[in-house]
């Protein structure tokens, strides 16, 4: 399957200095930010955006156009870029500040000007040196051009970017505690509202977006938000960045239009189960996503078709399971993450993901107990009551309730084999 692509043509095209800014203006780039600098006021980029209904691609998939028109009037204002790429099997937003920082930098200086801000930070993951000595090296190379500084390009709108590597901790990607990071707090998320477009980073408002969410702007701003809007579905527009990985003929990153199919993505995109054998769930959306099976297989891949269906798009994280997988061990790796990523402020998160861990631990060597099953979702119970979708909270953030997800899907999905996993439980169960 072939394509128009948005965000990785330069990169296909020109694999081997995509990143360098010669390459990025030989092929167009910091022509928009020229021309909009020029002709364009700060509420015609806004009103581009929100025909665009862009949502955003960190998770919460909440339009950004929506996000930048709620920044409170206060001064002054901040753009924060969260390149805290940490959700296990997410590794698009590497491809995009590894291969192409220029884009993101142009995306970074007009979502700047159009939210009135002056400062900009761009926090990257800890464990990505490579990339953040990419984005580095072109912040660099766009103050010697003129594109960031004082008085960029002759417009009288000055902006200075920093660049800041976070300490390894996934909660960081959590856009209040990636702020409370940034101001050199402990990563713990706070509790909203107030919300950072209103209170965010050192208390003045703030707009958080992911790194491919702010990638795309400066097509959106060349090409009209209509002309995004008319890329892919109704309701999920334009293309996104899916990292697909697992037991697929051909794992990696890949830019498609919203809207194909759960088979196609697999099957067409991913090539398929390797080896040619069953597929037996996937991971739609991140970690924190409730799995899929083939029933779900041609269920559109959008943000409402997925919410309908049970489940998200996330992070856009597609880890893809064959028939050899065995389901208790691969929820058992995804819990015992999150309970290592806890921050321990929410005794149901701090508590429940750990207990959840060891219970599946348990399972998994053969000293399960009969009363296991109905232990776990109470324990899930606690953490995100009526183990409903989307999830209900007794939480701070989202980080408990994603630990529920690999149980509750186990649970509805392979129930014999978890009971399977029990000594004497199918016996006397179907006794
Ligand atoms: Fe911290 Fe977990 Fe509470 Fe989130 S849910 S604030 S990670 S304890």
């Amino acid at each position: 399957m072939s394509f128009p692509l948005i965000l990785t043509e330069r990169m296909t095209a020109h694999p081997a200095d995509s990143h360098r800014l010669d390459r990025y203006e030989a092929t167009g780039g910091y022509e928009t930010l020229r021309e909009a600098l020029g002709a364009m006021k700060p509420e015609d980029i806004l009103e581009q955006v929100k025909a665009a209904n862009i949502q955003g691609r960190g998770g919460a998939a909440f339009p950004a156009g929506i996000k930048w028109g709620f920044l409170a009037p206060a001064e002054p204002r901040y753009l924060v870029i969260n390149g805290d790429e940490s959700e296990p099997g997410t590794f698009k937003d590497r491809q995009l500040l590894e291969r192409d920082p220029h884009q993101l930098l142009e995306g970074a200086i007009l979502t700047s000007f159009c939210i009135g801000a002056n400062h900009a930070f761009i926090y990257i993951r800890g464990e990505y040196p490579k990339p953040a000595r990419r984005v580095q090296q072109a912040v660099e190379a766009a103050y010697a051009k003129g594109y960031l500084g004082q008085n960029i390009l002759g417009s009288g709108f000055d902006l200075d970017v920093t660049v800041h590597l976070g300490g390894g901790a996934y909660i960081c990607g959590e856009e209040t505690a990636l702020l409370n990071s940034l101001e050199g707090q402990r990563g713990e998320p706070r509790l909203k509202p107030p919300f950072p477009a209103v209170e965010g980073l050192y208390a003045k408002p703030t707009i958080v977006n992911n790194v491919e969410t702010i990638s795309n702007i400066p097509w959106i701003v060349a090409n009209g938000g209509d002309a995004y809007a008319a890329i892919g579905d109704v309701d999920s527009v334009g293309t996104r960045m899916f990292s697909l990985s697992g037991h697929l003929k051909k794992p990696g990153n890949y830019e498609v239009p919203m809207g194909l199919t759960w088979r196609e993505l697999i099957y067409e995109v991913g090539g398929g189960i390797r080896d040619d054998r069953e597929l037996k769930c996937w991971v739609p959306g991140g970690a924190s996503a409730p799995w899929f099976v083939a029933e779900h297989l041609d269920t559109k891949v959008t943000k409402d078709d997925c919410a309908r269906a049970g489940s998200m798009l996330g992070s856009g994280a597609v880890i893809v399971m064959d028939d050899t997988t065995n389901v208790v061990a691969a929820a058992h790796r995804i819990v015992k993450f999150f309970a290592h990523e806890s921050c321990g402020q929410c005794t149901p998160c701090r508590e429940g993901t750990t207990w959840l861990e060891r219970i599946l631990w348990r399972l998994l060597n053969g000293a399960g107990r009969p009363s296991d099953i109905d232990l776990l979702l109470d324990i899930c119970d606690g953490i995100s009551p009526g183990l409903a979708w989307p999830p209900r909270m007794t939480t701070i953030c989202p980080l408990g309730p994603s630990a529920v997800s690999p149980i509750t899907s186990i649970m509805t999905h392979f129930r014999d084999e978890v009971e399977a996993m029990i000594p004497g439980l199918q016996e006397v169960a179907h006794a």
